[in-house]
């Protein structure tokens, strides 16, 4: 009898299980769309390298695809970050020449994406943290960073995208680059 009732019990399951409302059928398709469609602001994030492009064209297609409008940001780290005080002399003449590159490589770049001057964004920081506070600041809903699929020591490590999505107030795109 036991064993009876057990595989009652089991059809019984099986037959509410399939009853059981399948989410994504019973959703209207468009509604799925208008719900992706929340996107109305875009940040993407430019290293200047030759990667950039590869994120960019996603991110312009993003734009394109929901009409929205497109910011991007290069975050220049201060070489006193990056070398604290081991340098012993003064680093300011050359993060000023930095800084006047990166501007006119920036402005190059987002011309090219048909970015508006007010929409180019170049912060001194840490990228990851800079990202995300522009982010916030400019009410991205999405922000496109590139990533690198890395493996090993060097994820353990980390990276640009993973602390960009760690800290982001909103969506994260990783458009996978290089290798
Ligand atoms: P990384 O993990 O440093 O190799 O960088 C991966 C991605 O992070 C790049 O493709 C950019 O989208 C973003 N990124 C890295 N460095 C910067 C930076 N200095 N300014 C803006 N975005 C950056």
């Amino acid at each position: 009898m036991r064993s009876f009732n057990g595989v009652t019990q089991v059809k019984k399951k099986s037959v509410e299980l399939q009853s059981e409302p399948c989410k994504f059928r019973q959703t209207d398709q468009s509604k799925v769309v208008l719900n992706m469609a929340d996107y109305t602001h875009i940040l993407v994030a430019v290293d200047l390298t030759e990667e950039s492009r590869i994120v960019a064209t996603k991110a312009c297609g993003l734009k394109s695809a929901y009409d929205a409008n497109l910011s991007c940001v290069h975050v220049i780290e201060p070489l006193s970050l990056a070398y604290g005080g081991d340098i012993p002399m003064d680093l300011s003449t050359i993060q000023e020449q930095i800084h006047e590159t990166a501007k006119s490589h920036l402005a190059e770049f987002a011309s090219t994406l048909d970015i508006a001057t007010e929409n180019q964004h170049l912060i001194f920081g840490r990228p990851e943290t800079e990202i995300d506070t522009l982010a916030q600041q400019i009410s991205a809903d999405v922000i496109v960073v590139g990533s690198h699929g890395r493996h090993g020591i060097a994820l353990l490590l980390g990276s640009t995208a993973n602390g960009v999505l760690h800290g982001a107030p909103c969506d994260v795109l990783a458009v996978r680059v290089g290798t």
